[in-house]
């Protein structure tokens, strides 16, 4: 990750921060452990990203794997459906099914897959199938005979991420495929697509060798009469490339409202999800005492502790407060978090005694909006040198997922 492109944002209009309904103190009596999610959020940043998609003439799919980066796929689907998304994404067939059986019609993307999985379900139910070989084609060209329809294939070639996708070298083999399979009417050439290693840093020059290489296989499929559509841009190749928007932008963590590239006091999107808990104990240590398992944090005073019943089993990361520097949202002010956490629970420093009114049962977040200069998914990942996605898709365990849709943005 770099800073490097906050400057060069051409596309989202810097608006001043929505300060996060999730600020609000919660409902006495809530949950213990809560991952409230703000569906008006993913509204509000699908319609900057689809607002910006539709400017280079493309559409945009809101990917909505991994349970919706842990937000819950249903709701963020029909949220960014209702604000300009045009499509959705998966990455497996039980998560494209799991879409389906909550009603949602639209077209859908799935791309990861062995070849022995069942695509006849997922033909039947009308999601379209990307494929990387040879291999992969003909499993799924057996499923759409056994469902007894065309599939519509996304051809997803290897542009230089050495991950999922075709290899140049083996490229025309898998459209010579292809294009049989259209011909007898097994499958549509839908579009032909990659993704990108480094777009979050913006001017690597890696990304212009990948849109080449994309433009290539397009060439050559284009060359056997087809018209596919083309989408390589994931939410930072949106957010900082519109020339390579192409038909089509697979945005992922934007919509969830979390920057892949920084996140400016400014930023105009707004995260979806609120972390919080309730303070469960009050107690008041004198000087000396040790806090938490290896006392690592030692009172220096007497000092009023609350304990927050949320650890690493919850996805809370035990490493998190390794440097002393976790803090969080109690009784109205920022508070660090004293000593290690857990696996079902971390103790906040509430200051010397009468610093800080807290009581049992007190809301505490753990991130969120960010406003007010709330903690944020970001501020945990660079504590643990990694990336606000896997904090979101790591909430876990016994915290309960509360939606609330509000009905706009
Ligand atoms: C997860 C994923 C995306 C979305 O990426 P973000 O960085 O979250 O926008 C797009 N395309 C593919 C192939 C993915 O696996």
């Amino acid at each position: 990750m770099t800073d490097a492109g906050c400057d060069d944002r051409t596309v989202l209009p810097a608006t001043e921060p929505v300060p996060g309904a999730a600020t609000a103190t919660p409902p006495a009596g809530g949950p213990r452990a809560e991952a409230l999610i703000e569906l008006d959020a993913v509204r509000h940043n699908v319609a900057l990203l689809s607002g910006a998609a539709a400017r280079s003439g493309a559409e945009t799919m809101v990917v909505v794997k991994a349970d919706g980066y842990g937000h819950g796929a249903p709701g963020v689907a029909r949220a960014a459906l209702s604000a300009g998304a045009t499509r959705l994404g998966v990455a497996t067939l039980d998560e494209a099914l799991a879409v389906r059986s909550a009603g949602i019609d639209a077209p859908l993307l799935s791309w990861l897959h062995l070849p022995d999985e069942d695509f006849a379900a997922a033909v039947a139910a009308g999601v379209e199938l990307s494929v990387s070989s040879r291999e992969h084609l003909a499993a799924v060209l057996a499923g759409a005979r056994a469902a007894g329809r065309p599939v519509r294939l996304h051809l997803k070639a290897d542009t230089g991420l050495s991950r999922n996708g075709c290899p140049p070298g083996e490229w025309a083999g898998l459209v010579d495929d292809a294009e049989v399979a259209a011909a007898d009417g097994t499958a549509e050439l839908t579009a032909v697509w990659s993704h990108l290693a480094r777009a979050d840093e913006p001017g690597d020059p890696s990304i212009d060798a990948q849109a080449a290489r994309l433009h290539e296989a397009v060439a050559h499929v284009r060359a056997r009469g087809f018209a596919p559509l083309r989408h390589l841009a994931n939410s930072a190749a949106t957010l900082t490339r519109p020339d390579l928007h192409l038909d089509l932008v697979r945005t992922g963590i934007a919509a969830y409202g979390l920057d892949p590239i920084a996140q400016p006091a400014d930023s105009p999107l707004r995260p979806a999800m609120t972390l919080r808990g309730r303070v469960a104990l009050v107690k008041t240590v004198p000087a000396g005492e040790g806090v938490s398992y290896g006392h690592e944090f030692v009172s220096t005073g007497p000092r009023v502790l609350a304990l927050v019943p949320l650890g690493y089993a919850d996805g809370v990361p035990r490493r998190g407060n390794d440097r002393g520097r976790m803090r969080v949202r109690i009784g109205g002010t920022i508070r660090p978090v004293a000593g290690r956490v857990c696996m079902d629970q971390f103790v906040v420093d509430c200051g010397t005694p009468g610093a800080l009114e807290v009581a049992v049962g007190d809301p505490v977040e753990l991130f969120g909006t960010g406003a007010a200069d709330g903690p944020t998914a970001r501020e945990w990942a660079d504590e643990l040198g990694t990336i606000h996605y896997e904090i979101v898709t790591g909430i876990k365990g016994r915290v309960r997922r509360t939606v609330r849709d509000g009905g706009g943005a």
